[in-house]
């Protein structure tokens, strides 16, 4: 059987990390059993979905490289919604309810107050005709519940927490459609999965109760609709949190926009959010082979895995030094060619940074006051520099033995005068791309 995972956005907002992941995870997931990975807009909500957000969800998958092999979109499936709940209907698995928002609190609260879990409490159910009858004659339309089935325990083995167990008479019925005919997510998606031939649920711990729910949709379903269907498996991934340990704003509207505006190459964000919170070590993988051949449920911890810019910033240098002129190319200053690139990329957290190492080479560069015993030193340069292969070890080489200079005392004036400053790429590598006419002047410069 082919492997299917969906991705199931609301385009209620844009990606975030937290979703950036589980798309991640599904994606290989799909991948490394030689499967389909599925896009599903998930957007019945037409108040709060929107369009530039569908289009964004879409950037974003491309930019991070994570194709979908298939799209569909929920607010063209809506009659197969009706049909299921038609069939449900049918066999007596949903109801119509006529409470208000505010006596549901009401209730609510009442529970609460006497110290009982917040359960609905089928009141619908007990309702007579003639109650229904009346309400209906009010102008009072229902909205609809799931009913669960209080026989049994709900069960499945999770792909990441094990075996789980859900007693469904703890559990409200789920309203399914509002009164207006609208639907909320637990069914459509239970119709979705099975429709499209899912075979692998992964997604975050806040949907657990939901799977719960969802586990009867699907088995109500299957007898009902789609004889032919076969219920998925499950996982559910710990959550993401800040390096606070706490889920935080911050994290929740963290993007690829932003990921972005930092400079932050894709790999790094993929390579971070593979095997974050899993007992996999995190690693510059630049090859997606890799990360997908590696993939593993049963390394991911139940612990919720912490978020660290930090982390994420010291994967993209680790990554950049790995990329080639070609991978960057269109990106890099004018006039920067391969050996500049080689040059510099040693030194950056960002490819964007390169601009301010190419500075050093096509100047102009920060000139500074020398001591004198430097100035004599610098000129001493001037004299000594020869243009060859390798100008600057032999540069170096030469001043050693004519001035006794080494370590510190015989770079750094050399490296000041020429780059104008204390630190940055091997000079070795540098002074070819500075050239012989540009080296001469600026050693002129700084002993002048
Ligand atoms: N649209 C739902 C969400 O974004 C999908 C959850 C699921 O994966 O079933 O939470």
């Amino acid at each position: 059987m082919t492997t299917i995972t969906r991705f199931a956005p609301s385009p209620t907002g844009r990606l975030h990390v937290g979703n950036i992941r589980t798309a991640l995870h599904n994606w290989m997931l799909a991948r490394k059993a030689g499967g389909r990975f599925m896009l599903r807009i998930d957007d019945t909500d037409a108040e709060r979905s929107r369009e530039e957000y569908v289009d964004a969800i879409r950037e974003d998958l491309a930019w991070l490289g994570l194709s979908p092999d298939g799209e569909e979109r929920q607010s063209d499936r809506l009659a197969k919604y009706d049909a299921a709940f038609e069939a449900l209907k049918g066999v007596g698995r949903v109801y119509p309810a006529y409470e208000t928002a505010q006596e549901l609190e009401l209730k609510r609260k009442i529970q609460l107050g006497r110290g009982l879990p917040p359960i609905y409490d089928r009141g619908a159910l007990k309702m007579t005709d003639e109650e229904r009858s009346a309400k209906e004659a009010e102008g009072v339309l229902p909205h609809w519940r799931f009913k669960l089935d209080h026989d049994e325990p709900i069960r499945w083995e999770d792909g990441v927490r094990g075996a789980q167990k859900f007693d469904p008479a703890q559990l409200s019925d789920p309203v399914i459609r509002r009164a207006d005919g609208s639907w909320l997510y637990m069914l459509p998606s239970a119709v979705d999965d099975l429709d499209m031939g899912v075979t692998d649920v992964l997604r975050g711990e806040d949907h657990v109760s939901n799977t719960a729910v969802q586990i009867q949709m699907f088995t109500a379903l299957i007898a009902a609709q789609f004889a032919a269907a076969k219920m998925p498996s499950f996982a559910h991934e710990a959550l993401l949190v800040g390096k606070e340990g706490k889920l935080s704003k911050r994290l929740g509207s963290l993007g690829c926009d932003a990921f972005r505006e930092r400079d932050i190459e894709p790999e790094a964000v993929i390579a971070l959010l593979a095997r974050l919170g899993t007992s996999q070590p995190v690693e510059p993988i630049t090859e997606r082979a890799r990360l997908v051949d590696t993939f593993d449920l049963t390394t991911f911890g139940r612990a919720p895995a912490k978020f660290d810019d930090t982390e994420l910033d010291r994967l993209n240098a680790a990554i950049v030094h790995q990329m080639d002129f070609a991978e960057v190319e269109g990106r890099l200053p004018e006039g920067m060619d391969e050996a500049g690139w080689h040059a510099v990329r040693p030194n950056l957290g960002h490819v964007c940074e390169a601009a301010d190492w190419w500075r050093l080479v096509t100047g102009p560069i920060e000139t500074r006051e020398f001591s004198d015993d430097d100035r004599a030193f610098l000129m001493e340069a001037g004299r000594q520099l020869a243009w060859g292969d390798d100008p600057w070890h032999q540069l170096t080489a030469k001043l050693k033995e004519a001035t006794g200079r080494k370590g510190k005392q015989l770079f750094l004036p050399l490296r000041q005068a020429l780059t104008g400053m204390d630190h940055g790429p091997d000079m070795a590598e540098l002074l070819p791309l500075i050239g012989e006419e540009g080296a001469r002047a600026r050693l002129a410069q700084a002993a002048s």
